[in-house]
């Protein structure tokens, strides 16, 4: 099937935006643009669940079915939470969360920004002294649209480090490859 963004968008629009990569896909647009193509079934996404499944397959057209329980099950929305006591500042658990929902710099105590936390996991494997736990929220749940938004930024953010990264490397290559002429 050729991709058609405008379906890819629309699909996007009814996911819930957790940026899990439960689905197989590191993220939601990156699932939704799959769909698109007819490469991945509407059953994949645990967070969205039934629901998600049946808005998908009204918007698509086609048969409504179960979740497909290899990419997880549907459960209760949880939050991650820094146990600070036991925070040492490793900054481990910043790089992996999608939407940039912890706060803290290097030796010192990180904190979870509750309403921004999409209660994706990603974070969990990374603490080394396993003091990040997922609870039931206190605050109102994370707006999706405004996880989207929080989840391109973090994405063009890396994507200009690497280019940046790369520009570095071809300028050093480029220097030694003069240096060794001019030797030669
Ligand atoms: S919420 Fe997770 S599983 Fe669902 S589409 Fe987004 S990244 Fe995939
Ligand atoms: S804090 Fe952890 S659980 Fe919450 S969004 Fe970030 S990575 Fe996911
Ligand atoms: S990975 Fe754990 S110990 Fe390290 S900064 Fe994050 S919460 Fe603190």
């Amino acid at each position: 099937m050729t991709f058609n963004a405008s379906l890819a968008e629309k699909i996007e629009l009814l996911l819930p935006q957790t940026q899990c990569r439960q689905c197989g896909y590191p993220g939601c647009k990156p699932y939704a643009e799959a769909i698109s193509r007819d490469e991945a079934d509407i059953n994949q996404c645990p967070p969205g669940g039934e629901q998600g499944i049946k808005q998908l397959s009204q918007l698509l057209n086609i048969p409504a079915k179960p979740l497909n329980s290899q990419f997880g099950v549907e459960k209760p929305f949880q939050v991650a939470v820094i146990i600070e006591a036991d925070c040492i500042g490793c900054t481990r658990c910043l790089p992996p969360c999608p939407v940039d929902a912890i706060i803290g710099a290097s030796k010192q105590m990180h904190t979870v920004v509750a309403q921004q936390c999409t209660g994706c996991e990603l974070c969990l494997v990374y603490c080394p002294v396993d003091c990040i736990v997922m609870q039931a929220p206190v605050e109102p749940k994370f707006d999706a649209m405004q996880a989207r938004k929080q989840h391109q930024v973090k994405n063009q953010r890396l994507a200009k480090l690497e280019a940046e990264k790369a520009e570095r490397l071809n300028r050093q290559k480029m220097l030694l490859a003069k240096l060794k002429q001019a030797k030669s």
